[in-house]
């Protein structure tokens, strides 16, 4: 059903001349590979005519929230958690397709919006997590342009830099605090400490001594 939200003065493309248009909306169903997915779509109306029309940004809007929502049911990565998972790396487009063994344009265009392909949602899934980015990279490395494998080690450091002193500030906080519930998680949890501590020595202690606060 076609709902009306305003109306507006312009001209109809199929009559072709100046009309009183109503801009409305109404539920749709498309098929989007093996689903159907029903969407909401904005359209004009041209009562001159009785005839529908569509704007291009407007169609758009219908055939990506359509994707959307595929992406949603199938458990699939949006666009912009493939950006995210590239730009942690500060590759390009290009570079984080050469990196995965990929077209030149496909990252580009699963971020502009096409939907992915199975097996390539599969491997942006596995390489989610930094942890197994990691191990993946490590795998691709041999095979891959020495720039990008450059670039990619530098950011990897970097980021674990930051984690560890991240890590090491929460050990802080553990520390100063005489909550249990702050020291139980990182009894159970590996901490990588950062280089200037050399060893684990100072969390032993930390440990014990809130152990011995909590008993
Ligand atoms: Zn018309």
């Amino acid at each position: 059903m076609f709902i009306k939200i305003r109306e507006v003065k312009d001209e109809c493309p199929l009559c072709e001349g100046m009309r009183n248009l109503i801009y409305g909306e109404q539920q749709e169903k498309i098929r989007v590979r093996d689903e159907e997915i029903d969407v909401l779509v904005n359209l004009f109306y041209c009562p001159t005519g009785d005839h529908y029309f569509q704007s291009f940004n407007d169609d758009e809007k219908r055939i990506q929230n359509a994707y959307r929502e595929y992406r949603k049911r199938k458990g699939f990565l949006q666009p912009e958690e493939i950006k995210q998972i590239r730009e942690q790396y500060g590759l390009s487009q290009r570079n984080f397709a050469r990196l995965l063994g990929w077209g030149d344009i496909t990252i580009h265009r699963y971020e502009s919006g096409a939907i992915q392909e199975n097996a390539h949602n599969d491997i942006l899934l596995l390489i989610k997590s930094f942890e197994d980015f990691k191990k993946y990279f490590e795998k691709k490395k041999n095979s891959t342009d020495s720039e990008i494998v450059r670039k990619v080690e530098d950011k990897i450091t970097e980021i674990e830099r930051k984690n560890n002193i991240q890590t090491f500030n929460l050990w802080i906080k553990c520390c100063s605090t005489k909550k249990k519930e702050h020291v139980i998680p990182f009894l159970t949890k590996d901490i990588i400490m950062p280089d200037y501590w050399g060893h684990n020595k100072y969390y032993q202690y930390c440990a014990n001594n809130e152990l011995a606060l909590a008993a």
